[in-house]
């Protein structure tokens, strides 16, 4: 693949330099307080794909996250465009506009150096790190419940006039390239002999093979790629799991929205509600004696139905308070027989909502066993072999929502069967 072009002026920080540059920026220097000799710089260094830094002054702390013009887990041979950084900070800055108090605080914007400065989060940690832990966040199913239906409803066709909506689509077309990486590893990779795919192995190497001569899966995953291709109905976060959220026991802040763009607003829903799933089949992994995480087990499927739940009656709310856009037009609804009829088809959309959701949401499910990128929740089980099964009863549920979205007619019928596939005991091999 052929490099980046770097723009005039850019060079990845280190340390010393950001310190240097950040002394620059008055009201950046201001913020952390003190002369900049005073100030720790740390490179984070969990990020896939970026530089993260946190800066601590005196007075408070930043963080600094910058584009590389490489994946920086793989290296200068995946070059990934800068412009990445331009995507995050416009929708970090919607998101905030949409969710105030939900998303970090972008303090100042680099063009040139694909550079945001934000809002540090502390002593927040990943969601993701939390729950492999068996820690319980109360407030998260209203909070991101709340994130996913005001940026998805207010980014929307029942919200925006059709102006708007187009302005918005043509803002966000040019992360084709973020875009790309889930086309290729959420939607065709797994399903393929691919180079970048990855599973535990010999234990899985059946069931992987049984994926990939699967014609009615591949018909179904090839759908939901149409979908994510050609449906832009609302501003989509595009890697919304547990992964992109930080949280205390209080407060959840939902990070990293560089694959933002104008697509199906199931995608989101769907990512997180896969990926509280995969924790969901994780957690017999992490049990030190059987049975000792039950309570927990149960309190992630429960908390995974308030998502869906939430989010469903809080989009439905803004809709019959804020029916704005060009999409069934208020003045066309106005008499009282009208009043019936919308409501239906409000119904109707969220069951079609619901059914996309629970597609995607199984393939965030299979690419985190097949695929390039896996997640924490499995990789941290020592035991190969119970890993294999959690996994495969996660793959297995998986491929029942993928070839039956539209059978499942609510999130509780989703829950019933994972709870019941717990029981599974999967041929290994
Ligand atoms: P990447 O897109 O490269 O994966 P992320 O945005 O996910 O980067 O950030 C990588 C890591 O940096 C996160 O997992 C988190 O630990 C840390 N991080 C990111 N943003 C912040 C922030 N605002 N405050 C504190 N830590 C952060
Ligand atoms: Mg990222």
């Amino acid at each position: 693949m052929k490099p980046i072009e770097l723009p005039q002026g850019y060079k990845p920080h280190d340390a010393l330099s950001l310190r240097d540059y950040l002394g620059s920026v008055p009201h950046i220097a201001k913020r952390l307080g003190g002369p900049p000799s005073t100030w720790v710089v740390d490179e984070v260094g969990d990020g896939n794909l970026n530089l993260v830094f946190k800066v601590h002054g005196p007075l408070s702390g930043v963080a600094v996250k910058q584009a590389l013009p490489y994946v920086r887990l793989v290296g200068e041979s995946w070059p990934l465009p800068l412009t990445r950084s331009h995507y995050e900070y416009l929708a970090l800055e919607e998101e905030r506009r949409l969710a105030e108090g939900l998303v970090p605080k972008v303090f100042h914007h680099d063009e040139t150096l694909a550079l945001i400065v934000m809002e540090l989060l502390e002593p927040h940690i990943i969601m993701r790190r939390g729950m492999v832990a068996a820690t319980r966040y109360e407030h998260f199913a209203d909070h991101i419940s709340t994130f996913m239906a005001r940026t998805l409803y207010f980014t929307s066709d029942l919200a925006l006039s059709a102006d708007q909506k187009k302005t918005m689509i043509g803002a966000f077309s040019g992360n084709t390239a973020l875009c790309k990486i889930t086309e290729d590893l959420i939607f065709t990779e797994p399903y393929m002999v691919a180079a970048n795919n990855r599973w535990t192995s010999p234990e899985l190497d059946r069931l992987a093979a049984e994926f990939r001569n699967d014609v009615i899966l591949k018909g179904a995953i090839s759908r939901l790629k149409l979908k994510f291709l050609s449906s832009p109905e609302a501003l989509i976060h595009g890697d919304l799991h547990t992964g992109s959220v930080m949280v205390t026991a209080e407060e959840t802040r939902v990070i990293d929205p560089e694959f933002a763009f104008m697509g199906p607003m199931g995608f989101d829903v769907g990512a997180m509600i896969g990926n509280f799933l995969l924790n969901y089949f994780a957690q017999d992994g992490h049990e030190d004696t059987p049975g000792a995480r039950e309570d927990y087990r149960e309190w992630v499927l429960q908390t995974t139905e308030q998502i869906w739940t939430g989010f469903e009656s809080k989009f439905l709310e803004l809709w019959r308070t804020h029916q704005t856009g060009d999409a069934f037009p208020a003045s066309l609804f106005s008499g009282p027989l009208d009043a019936v009829q919308l409501e239906a088809e409000r119904a109707a959309y969220m069951r079609n909502l619901f059914a996309d959701t629970v597609g995607f949401a199984a393939a965030k499910m299979i690419r985190r066993i097949l695929g390039l990128a896996h997640n924490i929740d499995f990789e941290w089980i020592k035991n190969k072999t119970m890993r294999a099964k959690c996994e495969a009863r996660a793959l297995k549920l998986a491929r029942s929502m993928m070839t039956s979205a539209r059978s499942f007619n609510s999130i509780a019928s989703i829950c019933a069967l994972a709870r019941g596939l717990r029981n599974w005991q999967p041929e290994l091999g």
